[in-house]
């Protein structure tokens, strides 16, 4: 062993040991949201200074990391069996560590450690560059856990590991955590406050992205729109900052700017948005630039006010529509998608009634749909009693998701006959003679492969549909190509 001190980690007192055993192998399992999977790439980062090298092969692996989610019950229960599955393979690799990261993590912290006897390292979304530490704890057969939620950290100075990567396309994390407290929802405790990652980092790693051939980028947040820079720190005390620090700052609008300008050929898309923080001068600025997809993933999870009031979604139904009619006056052809959350507490059959009748108002393109699972230490477990029977629930998420997928087919119906810029993102999981790609509305496209490539931009004359894809040929190279 030889002790390293990291000159970019001094300021947080963290002393690197590097391990000279040689070339290790990391291998990560992601669940849940893009920001997990993006944070994975940071891991695989922050690793590989560690001299890990990321496997694919479970059996190659020295440390086993999973990213967790906990959004619902059953994500968490997945995570348990992939557990139980390590255990076989420890049992032939007894010096294997094991490793549980994420919103999991996160919310039960060590009882983790007492719960699944595998794991060694219960680690928070906010500690990761803590990790190199955890693991010389691990290696000398101690348990290590860190799931300190943090006011600044937001990885802008470590260039993610790219990890099962097409080469296209990329996550680009521009800030982390929620100030919203949808009763419903654990990430508020997973994963902290809001804080916004400094502009000219995003800017710079979308740069290197372009640099390295990708072609698209996806800005990640738990709620985008919130973004706001003003040099650092928890938006709730943005009031608290200088006056030149308040008319410099940065807001979503004007990172997309930002963006756009400094890589006008790379594709711009973002997620997730929440209704209450989109802004008109959002939708303008989508409309002024080509490169931004006209695309919005826009969760409502209700169409009821009475419920809405209950989740503690600060919008109305009636703002919700307008919202949706300033989108499309302002992008005629912009494809939105929705999350729904069927059977909340208290949600009588008119409030079902009412969540059709939105959906029929918006005629979603394509959605994400769930019963209510009640999550412990949320203000709705703490609060509300989960009295709707599960029967119930499923019967009325079954006609949510068939309703959406009757819209999703109206919405693809519209594009046969046209021609779309597809940007090509690899083979299509259904044939090995035809390429996939997404249109700017990010619905799929696939057709015949030619001599087009990987990371081309193509027109597509698109000739069939599916409820969640277009089907057709290539016409030419787009002249963005
Ligand atoms: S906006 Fe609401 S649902 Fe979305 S992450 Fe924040 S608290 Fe959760």
């Amino acid at each position: 062993m030889e002790k390293v001190i990291d000159e970019a980690l001094q300021g947080s007192a963290l002393v690197l040991e590097t391990d000279t055993r040689g070339p290790r192998k990391l291998y990560i399992e992601s669940y849940g949201c893009q920001m997990n999977f993006s944070d994975s790439e940071i891991v695989a980062s922050i690793l590989a200074r560690e001299g890990f090298d990321t496997t694919q092969e479970l059996e190659e692996a020295d440390l086993v990391l999973v990213n967790t989610c906990s959004i619902r019950e059953k994500a968490e229960t997945t995570v348990r069996k992939r557990l139980e599955k390590f255990n076989a393979v420890k049992k032939n690799k007894p010096q294997m560590k094991v490793g549980v990261l994420g919103c999991m993590a996160e919310r039960l912290k060590s009882q983790l450690l007492e719960e699944e006897k595998i794991v060694d390292m219960v680690v928070g979304p906010d500690a990761y560059k803590d990790l190199p530490n955890l693991i010389r704890e691990i290696d000398d057969g101690r348990q290590a856990v860190n799931v300190i939620l943090s006011k600044e950290e937001t990885y802008g100075d470590i260039a993610p590991v790219r990890l099962n990567s097409n080469g296209v396309t990329a996550f680009v994390s521009i800030t982390r955590g929620c100030d919203n407290m949808c009763t419903f929802c654990v990430v508020p405790f997973t994963r902290g406050r809001e804080r916004s990652r400094d502009p000219l980092s995003i800017v710079k790693e979308v740069s290197e992205l372009w640099d390295n051939g990708f072609k698209e980028v996806t800005l990640l947040g738990q709620n985008v729109d919130s973004y706001l820079w003003y040099g650092g720190g928890l938006k709730k005390d943005y009031e608290k900052a200088s006056e030149v620090q308040k008319a410099t700052s940065v807001n979503f609008s004007g990172l997309l700017k930002m963006v756009a300008e400094a890589q006008p050929r790379m594709r711009i898309r973002f997620s997730t948005s929440n209704p209450q923080d989109m802004t008109l001068d959002v939708i303008e600025t989508m409309a002024s630039y080509s490169n931004i997809c006209n695309y919005i993933h826009l969760p409502v999870q209700s169409g009821s006010d009475k419920i809405l009031k209950r989740m503690n979604r600060l919008h109305t139904r009636a703002e919700y529509f307008e919202l949706i009619e300033n989108i499309r006056a302002i992008i005629p052809d912009c494809a939105i998608s929705q999350d729904m959350i069927a059977g909340f507490p208290g949600e009588s059959e008119q409030d079902h009634k009412d969540t059709l009748s939105l959906m029929e108002y918006v005629k979603y393109d394509f959605g994400f749909m769930f019963a209510y699972s009640e999550r412990p230490g949320t203000m709705a477990a703490r609060k509300l009693e989960d009295d709707i029977p599960q029967e119930t629930k499923i019967r009325r998420l079954r006609e949510i998701i068939e309703l959406q997928q009757k819209h999703s087919l109206l919405r693809t119906r519209q594009h046969v006959g046209k021609t779309a810029e597809v940007l090509i993102e690899g083979t299509s999981k259904k044939s090995d003679e035809h390429w996939m790609g997404r249109n700017s509305q990010n619905t799929v496209v696939v057709f015949p492969k030619e001599d087009y490539q990987p990371g081309d931009f193509v027109n597509v004359h698109i000739q069939d549909c599916t409820s969640a894809t277009l089907i057709g040929k290539a016409v030419g190279y787009s002249e963005n190509n």
